[in-house]
């Protein structure tokens, strides 16, 4: 534990000046005037003395008040982030989305007539960082992987860490570095060491829920001191349904024609789960623009729904004035510009939300929850909330995922419900009833540091020398269960190891990590995709290896027909697929393409034979799409998801870059085109996705059963075939979009994940041959027994996982 007193900065802290010298800023009038408005400007004296007082300080204000482009200005213009200033180094601050960082670094660019240069960003594949920058947007990762390589972020003078409310992994870890790091700088800065300077840190939240952050004495034992930001927030009527009803999609489309054919002018904002159904929403808008010959312009009505204060109506007040009025009237002339807001859409496209919607339009936002906190949509005055979302669920115990649109919390109902009273006083209509929202939603949702796999963030900790995991001041303490497991995957893969030093109490040695680890540390990547580049250099494996690992971060590339994809979101949040119009062709094409070889086609020559493993096959349609040089074309007839293979090419690119960086004996090289594996080149991959997902094995269940079985060729195809995986108790089955879903079962697979939806499946599946196991397994704490030979004369493999044995049963070998 350690005390952090507050900090008195003597001289230069008293007097109403609590800054030596400020740096002179000239923002564009309109600019000047438009922030006036800003709840959080009026706030700049008491967030600059406590920032200059506290080490750390808590900022709580709704969204749109103006934390994020406010906050980094007040402290530009106090002096931070000027090389000629007491605070010269950089002001960081964090973003839980990359579309946030960049238009966030644009837009305060702008506002302080600064180059990009000056105020930049940094995310995953992008940068515009330079010797100049003084204010720096980034996403939580980029900062937490800066942190390996200096932990005293000695670059920045003040580290804003915003929307915090959010609880995501890397904020919820950034925090508890974080905390560290200000002490470490604070003693130097004690010692008088030369050079050293003190670092601030300021948390923002939109939400007043801060006592994981402030009472959390492991973490600050000293509480910091929450300035609030006093909401400028006009009263904004909540509308409940009677009933809730299944179909949330068309009722949003209905409530949105209806708004828009009565109510005076203001945009509508609609909040649903994912960008599948904001696509198909918007497609249908044509449609449901109809609706509005039911519409009705009453000026009893506007009265009514206008400007009334704000209370929560039971009941539906859309059905009460239609059931009162039952007539038709006027169409409204006024036409719907509809903008979609998405996390992955294209950022340009994001943008749109921002312009004002064309002459006489009313805008209407069809958004995922990223419109809850971190962007503030002008002129929303209607919100409409299906008070569901998606969420990724993770059971740590056997790692199986589910994808489910569950209920919101309280809190996240009342974020959407705020849009809707920014510039004025608003409506929100939430499609289900207010029994629902009391007996079912949770007051908050969960950090997420409760609900995902941690391997990644465990290997960062490792890898900043943060051994003790256990005692790590987490905001919100992971399951201990948890943090083993992933400590346990990570000895698998080879990146920790025991420390060798003696301990008395051998469960209290705490793992470390190795050179292996070190190495996958440098990657943006999940821990087993940097296990298959870190040992991938042999028989010029690397640009297949780059492109896979790049394929598996980004996410299958593949669109499937609908009873593939039935009750399995992981395509969500992908991408506009509507270029795809003819739903029959789609579905023919789709099953057709689905098996289709694509090197081979291009190339005319060596294949990769029948294809035995999902990620040689979307390795092989990368190569197809950059021999044809890329575009929409090619996706749309190959059933491809066009942005999931622009970023597979981008991070493709950086990934050979960070190679080239860290390890110039590869000589990797980039060149989008890749020509066909060969057969040992084939073998190779395979094994390396092996040993990736070494302690992802199934086995096909009839072998463990001996019972003399015949082997595969019994079955034609695999649907319904139960295997087994390890540290799985249920039988799982083979996803019906993997390409070796649909011919004779192979004995053993690995796979890259597990999902529930009406089975438990596996996914991302490559056969492996269950003799490379044994010496695969060498290099990771899973050992597979050499093998031997039974009394009826079939070869035998047992494979061990760990001391602890996670076992699979005896199986037969080819
Ligand atoms: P907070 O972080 O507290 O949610 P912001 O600082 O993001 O608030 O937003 C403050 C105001 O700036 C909002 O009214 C928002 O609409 C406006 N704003 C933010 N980004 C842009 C942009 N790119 N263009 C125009 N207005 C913007
Ligand atoms: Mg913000």
């Amino acid at each position: 534990a350690f005390a952090l007193g507050v900090l008195k900065l003597g001289k230069a802290a008293s007097g109403s000046k609590p800054y030596a010298k400020p740096t002179t800023i000239n923002r564009p009038k309109d600019v000047e005037e438009a922030r006036l408005l800003l709840p959080i400007v009026s706030e700049e004296q008491p967030i600059m003395e406590a920032i200059m007082l506290n080490p750390v300080v808590v900022i709580c204000g709704e969204t749109g008040s103006g934390k994020t482009t406010q906050v980094p200005q007040f402290l530009y213009e106090a002096g931070f982030g000027n090389p000629d200033s007491e605070t010269p180094g950089m002001i960081g601050i964090t973003q839980p989305r990359r579309v946030a960082a960049i238009s966030m670094a644009n837009r305060v660019a702008h506002e302080l007539s600064l180059t990009s240069s000056q105020v930049s960003y940094q995310i995953r594949y992008d940068a515009t960082v330079s010797s100049s920058t003084s204010i720096k947007f980034m996403t939580d990762g980029v900062l937490l992987r800066e942190l390996a390589t200096d932990f005293l972020l000695s670059k920045y003078s003040v580290v804003v860490i915003d929307e915090a409310h959010e609880r995501s992994i890397n904020t919820d870890i950034l925090i508890g570095v974080l905390s560290r790091v200000i002490k470490l700088r604070e003693e130097m800065w004690k010692e008088g060491k030369a050079g050293a300077k003190l670092l601030r840190l300021i948390i923002m939240s939109a939400t007043l829920r801060v006592s994981d952050f402030v009472e959390n004495k492991s973490l600050f034992p000293t509480p910091p001191p929450i300035v609030n930001v006093p909401a400028r927030q006009h009263p904004v009527t909540i509308h409940f349904s009677r009933r809730t009803s299944p179909d949330y999609v068309t009722d949003a489309i209905k409530k949105a024609c209806k708004i828009h054919a009565r109510l005076p002018p203001g945009g509508i904002l609609i909040f649903l789960t994912g960008q599948n159904e904001i696509t198909a929403d918007i497609e249908a808008e044509d449609m449901e623009i109809d609706l509005q010959d039911q519409a009705q312009l009453d000026s009893d009505f506007n009265e009514n729904m206008g400007d009334a204060d704000e209370h929560v109506l039971e009941g539906d007040l859309d059905e009460d004035i239609d059931q009162e009025l039952g007539i038709d009237t006027e169409e409204s002339e006024v036409p719907m510009h509809v903008v979609p807001l998405y996390s992955l859409l294209p950022s340009e496209k994001q943008m749109e939300v921002f312009k004002p919607p064309p002459a006489n339009a009313r805008l209407v936002v069809v958004a995922t929850n990223i419109a809850e906190t971190s962007l503030t949509i002008p002129g929303i005055k209607y919100v409409i909330d299906c008070g569901r979302a998606k969420e990724r669920r993770y059971d740590v115990t056997n790692g199986i995922q589910t994808f489910q649109i569950d209920w919101i919390s309280k809190a996240s109902a009342s974020q959407r419900a705020g849009r809707a009273g920014r510039t004025g006083p608003g409506h929100c209509y939430r499609l289900y009833s207010s029994a629902l929202f009391e007996n079912y939603f949770q007051q908050f949702s969960a950090p997420e540091i409760l609900r995902a796999p941690i391997e990644g963030v465990v290997l960062q900790m490792k890898n900043m020398h943060i051994d003790t995991v256990v005692n790590f001041p987490f905001p919100t303490p992971p399951d201990r269960f948890a943090l083993q497991q992933a400590e346990k995957v990570l000895t698998h893969l080879g990146a920790l190891a025991k420390s060798t030093s003696p301990a008395s109490n051998r469960e209290m040695v705490d793992s470390q990590v190795t050179d292996l680890g070190r190495t996958m540390a440098l990657f943006p990547l999940p821990p087993r995709f940097s296990r298959m580049l870190a040992a991938g250099q042999h028989h010029q494996c690397l640009p297949y290896i780059i492109a896979m690992v790049s394929i598996m971060s980004v996410g299958d590339p593949f669109l499937y027909e609908e009873a593939i994809q039935e009750g399995d979101s992981t395509q969500e949040d992908s991408e506009d697929i509507s270029y795809l119009t003819n739903e029959t062709v789609k579905a023919k094409e789709m099953r057709r393409l689905r098996r289709k070889e694509y090197f081979q086609s291009q190339h005319r020559h060596a294949s990769l034979g029948n294809f035995t493993s999902d990620i040689l096959k979307a390795l092989s349609v990368v190569g197809a799409y950059e021999y044809q040089g890329g575009g929409v074309e090619f996706c749309s007839q190959h059933f491809v998801r066009f942005k999931a293979m622009e970023e597979i090419h981008k991070l493709r690119a950086q990934i050979t870059n960070i190679m080239r960086l860290y390890f110039p004996e590869t000589r990797a090289e980039f060149s989008a085109k890749l020509t066909p594996p060969n057969k040992i080149q084939v073998k190779v991959l395979k094994q390396l996705v092996a040993a990736a997902f070494i302690d992802q094995i199934a086995v096909r269940k009839d072998l463990t059963e001996h019972k003399g079985s015949s082997g595969g060729a019994q079955y034609s195809n695999s649907h319904s075939i139960p295997y087994r995986a390890m540290g799985i108790s249920e039988d799982v089955f083979l996803h019906p979009s993997s390409v070796l879903s649909d011919r004779p079962p192979p004995d053993y697979i690995a796979f890259q994940e597990v999902v529930r939806t009406s089975r438990v499946f596996v996914k991302g599946l490559t056969t492996v041959n269950p003799a490379w196991l044994s010496s695969l397994g060498k290099s990771t704490l899973c050992t597979y027994s050499k093998p031997f030979k039974r009394t009826d004369g079939t070869l035998m493999i047992t494979p061990r996982f760990g001391p602890e044995g996670w076992e699979l049963p005896a199986v037969k070998a080819e």
